[in-house]
């Protein structure tokens, strides 16, 4: 039974261990370029690799990819914890590969004595015109045999820069006829005269991806190291940059590839993300629009229907494009528990009930969350004058519109039933006002057989006098192509959608007043709202998570 319901990753490390691997020694690690923010691309990786380290009570660390200091901030770096710890995770120690900027040099140090390095001061189109196709053999650089003493005196004049950036390399001498082309003569380091946001100006070599990651995992007895698909032909490279180095009695990383993924009607990739953040398409990495972590936690997302999309969609050995509206349904599930009721307008339509008392302060009760455990009430007020949705009103309308027309009958949400008498127009002929009665013995809850009387219809209300005005955002997808960066020769900006962002007045039952920032909402028959951090004290502000699929049958 539970063999059957491990993924692929999880029947690698069963198998390791049943092969002897010690079960103490597993360890993992999410290891984030700090390039930009995470996105929900990350989520998957984040929830493979921690919820590992839950799974067999292991250390996971957090692991900063940090070799290009052109591209990365302290800024991503805090975002990133940030939204680590936002998921729910808890890493063992924060590590950079940054810190070992001295112990890959000496290693490299130790690759040229022994003939396996060497510093080629080829320009970089001269190397890649040296490479080869994959089925025929590269070039070999006309550096590739100079003597170990030139090569550890350039090497160090390379880290004491005197040298400009892009001038010399530092290439691992493998093989230029492999049938890999990442095993001819990989660039290890390249000399690049910028501070780094962590060890400033001491370095202006900086190691590569491939020299870095394995070594990386190997300093911190990483078991398993797990990345996406396009490393798979990395993996011969890893390995080989291990076997330089390794201490046979210590843990042997091992890499392992699992497929990205991908969500429809936007992107997953940072640098194209900064894109948008930096042309002002959208307000900044949290914009509730971007799929990344911190822009769906302001959207109105928990970590738990982040999570559970992420479970859902599974690990998978290929890729393919995961519809948005799954991760929608999520949110919807998760808030559908967790979020009060509470009752908004957002496309007013004034009602005056005509034979309702002026000047009262009546109030009904209103059930907090019909999902909760122990129902609690609020006291909402009722009046005279209130709100309903424009479009719950028509003058004539067939017998399947089971909302408010002119002569019928609906239930107001917890209080009373009315009757439409009359629509009030203005020199245009557009309604704006209904005039209603109301039947004063039809109260919700109050146990008299009227107010157990069947009326088709339920709509949500707000008593002008006590409703809170806010601003309400509401969303679109930020593409209009299901695949914006997937057309041959287009640019992916070319499909942002004009109308991704509509901002409303909304009116809201006054018990609004006392959330706060990051509450979730359900304005019933609406969808899911959360308060933003643009709120004032004057004005709260309300984004629309996600809108609800079904209205109320009740
Ligand atoms: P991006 O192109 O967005 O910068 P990346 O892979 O370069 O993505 P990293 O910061 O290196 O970003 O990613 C950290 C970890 O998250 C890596 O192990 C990476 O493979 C994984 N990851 C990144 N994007 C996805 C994705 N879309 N699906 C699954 N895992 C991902
Ligand atoms: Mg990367
Ligand atoms: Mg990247």
């Amino acid at each position: 039974e539970e063999e059957k319901s491990l993924n692929f990753i999880e029947h690698i490390i069963e198998d390791d261990l049943k092969e002897g691997f010690d079960k103490e020694k597993l360890r993992f690690r999410f290891p984030p370029e700090p390039n930009g923010y995470l996105h929900i691309g990350h989520a998957s990786s984040i929830c493979l690799n921690f919820g590992l380290g839950e799974k067999y009570d292991a250390p996971v660390n957090l692991r900063f990819d940090d070799t290009n200091p052109a591209k990365e901030e302290q800024e991503y770096v805090d975002a990133i914890k940030r939204d680590v710890e936002w998921l729910g995770y808890k890493w063992s120690e924060v590590r950079y590969a940054s810190d070992y900027f001295q112990q890959l040099f000496d290693w490299a140090v130790e690759f040229i004595k022994n003939g396996k390095a060497y510093v080629d001061s080829q320009t970089s189109e001269e190397i890649a015109a040296q490479k080869g196709t994959p089925t025929t053999p590269g070039t070999d650089s006309p550096y590739r045999n100079r003597s170990v003493e030139e090569n550890l005196d350039l090497f160090q004049r390379m880290k004491n820069g005197e040298f400009e950036s892009g001038t010399h390399v530092l290439r691992a001498k493998i093989d230029m006829s492999s049938s890999n082309m990442l095993m001819r003569d990989p660039i290890m380091y390249r000399i690049l005269h910028k501070a780094h946001h962590r060890t400033n100006t001491d370095w202006c070599i900086y190691p590569m991806y491939d020299w870095t990651h394995g070594e990386s995992d190997y300093i911190e007895q990483v078991s398993h190291s797990f990345c996406t698909l396009e490393f798979a032909m990395h993996r011969e490279l890893y390995n080989w940059f291990l076997e330089q180095v390794s201490n046979p009695n210590q843990v042997q990383p091992k890499q392992r590839e699992f497929a990205r993924r991908n969500l429809s009607h936007t992107i997953v990739s940072k640098r194209k993300l900064l894109r948008l953040v930096e042309e002002g398409i959208v307000n900044g990495w949290d914009d509730p629009r971007m799929p990344t972590i911190s822009g769906l936690r302001r959207r109105g997302y928990t970590p738990e229907s982040i999570k559970n999309f992420v479970k859902t969609i599974g690990i998978a050995k290929r890729e393919n494009l995961i519809d948005v509206s799954l991760l929608e349904f999520h949110a919807r599930e998760d808030l559908n528990k967790k979020a009060p009721r509470i009752m908004a307008v957002l496309d007013p339509l004034k009602v005056v009930i005509t034979n309702y008392p002026e000047n009262t302060d009546e109030y009904v009760d209103s059930e907090n969350n019909p999902e909760d455990e122990v129902l609690t009430y609020r006291k909402v007020p009722f009046s005279r004058e209130i709100y309903i949705e424009k479009e719950d009103f028509r003058e004539e309308a067939n017998r399947k519109f089971f909302r408010l027309k002119l002569g019928g009958e609906v239930r107001l949400k917890n209080a009373y039933i009315i009757k439409a008498e009359k629509a009030i127009k203005d020199e245009d002929g557009n309604i704006i006002e209904v005039h209603c009665t109301y039947d004063p013995l039809s109260k919700s809850g109050s146990g008299t057989e009227e107010s157990k009387r069947k009326v088709k219809g339920t709509l949500h209300w707000v008593s002008i006098k006590d409703a809170k005005e806010v601003e309400v955002r509401e969303y679109d997808r930020l593409f209009t192509e299901a695949e914006p960066d997937r057309h041959e020769g287009k640019d992916f900006l070319e499909f942002v959608n004009p109308d991704s962002l509509r901002v409303i007045k909304g009116y809201v039952e006054p018990s609004v007043e006392e959330a706060k920032i990051g509450d979730h909402f359900q304005f019933q028959r609406i969808g899911y709202f959360n308060v933003d951090p643009d709120s004032t004290n004057e004005k709260l502000v309300f984004n629309k998570t996600v809108g609800l699929r079904d209205s109320w049958a009740k």
